[in-house]
């Protein structure tokens, strides 16, 4: 068994850590770039949104290497991506490739014993017993963390830094040192030796940059080359950005989700705009919106492919939210068609847009 995985942030560090701790052969697709996106596009469905075309196009790059295994996390949800495995295997049955799925749903939808079966057959051929499996799974969680953790301040401290672009430079070598590593323990030391050393930047505290929550739909929001890696954008121009959907969010959110014990802030924030559940995160995102307000953030960015319907709720209740809660909200729809100098003056005109209004707050106007 050779398995691949689709892009999603840097799911694709901890899924190597988990393999190596296994020793499951894989192949990690390349980075999502303009190759994958087009490949993709061309094999999907016109409509359908952006995270299922960057998927097939990773799918397609991981089975050309050697993969013969796909492995990916699914929803029994009301939107699309509860029908992404069904249609991804037809797809790539009807271009030819015979590949088996390994999709992990959620242990609600599927009940514990098909989510343990599941679970077995990633590892199927390896004597590992179970507390080896246990301890890669732990370790893989501990790397997802830490990541999201060092991705948080490093977007965050982006506003106070004394020596601009260091986090950047101290986020990036962060990635790479710790991809190139193919020792477990080896690499939860190098990303607890990054967590340290961006603690420790240089800041001026005086500094009040403008303060930013991205928030939408979860894959854009975490996927860089989706989202034309607008949090990079906001680090090179002094912004502390924040965001709450990570991969490591998500992975507590589905395991508290079976006791009602999950994002209950999140959830509990949403309900004056949105109290029901309509599929995504959508809930999440106006949450997180009324958070950012709460929160004295200077605005929001809302994240979304084209045609995604949760998002498309959310987009049409922000308006009311935004004058409510006096926040200013950009919304940004990406898909294959996005412009990429477009893209870049929207959410420059926003954050020039944010501070005229601080200066009009500050000089009483
Ligand atoms: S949340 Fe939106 S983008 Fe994601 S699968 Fe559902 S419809 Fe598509």
């Amino acid at each position: 068994m050779k398995v691949t995985i689709p892009h999603m942030g840097n799911v694709y560090i901890a899924a190597k850590i988990l393999f190596d701790s296994l020793g499951i052969d894989y192949i990690i697709p390349p980075l999502n770039n303009k190759e994958a996106l087009l490949l993709g596009s061309k094999h999907s469905p016109e409509e359908i949104c952006l995270p299922f075309k960057l998927m097939i196009g990773n799918y397609i790059s991981g089975i050309k290497e050697g993969a013969d295994t796909v492995l990916l996390v699914g929803s029994c949800g009301p939107c699309r991506f509860g029908e992404y495995s069904e249609l991804q295997i037809k797809i790539l049955k009807q271009l030819g490739f015979n590949v088996e799925f390994i999709v992990i749903d959620p242990v609600k939808s599927t009940g514990i014993k098909e989510f343990l079966r599941r679970m077995h057959r990633v590892g199927a051929g390896r004597k590992k017993n179970g507390h080896s499996k246990i301890n890669a799974l732990f370790s893989a969680y501990t790397a997802m963390n830490l990541l999201d953790v060092i991705e948080m301040k490093a977007h965050e401290l982006a506003g106070f830094e004394k020596n601009s672009g260091e986090c950047k430079r101290i986020l990036s070598s962060c990635k790479k040192e710790v991809y190139s590593c193919n020792d477990p323990k080896t690499a939860l030391n190098i990303l607890s030796s990054y967590r340290s050393k961006i603690n420790k930047i240089s800041v001026n505290p005086k500094k009040n940059p403008l303060k930013v929550s991205i928030i939408g739909e979860i894959y854009t929001v975490i996927e860089p080359f989706s989202n034309l890696y607008i949090e990079d954008l906001l680090m090179s121009a002094g912004v502390s950005s924040y965001r709450n959907l990570t991969p490591s969010w998500w992975v507590k959110d589905m395991l508290l989700k079976p006791i009602r014990m999950n994002s209950w802030q999140l959830l509990e924030a949403s309900n004056e705009f949105l109290p029901l559940y309509i599929g995504g995160h959508a809930r999440e995102c106006i949450g997180e919106a009324v958070l950012a307000s709460k929160n004295h953030m200077d605005g929001a960015i809302q994240i979304f492919p084209m045609g995604c319907m949760p998002e498309i709720v959310s987009k049409s209740i922000l308006p009311t939210l935004s004058r409510e809660k006096n926040l200013p909200i950009l919304s940004l729809v990406v898909d294959e068609m996005t412009g990429e100098a477009g893209y870049m003056t929207r959410v420059e005109a926003f954050l020039d847009l944010l501070e005229r209004r601080r200066k009009n707050v500050r000089f009483g106007n």
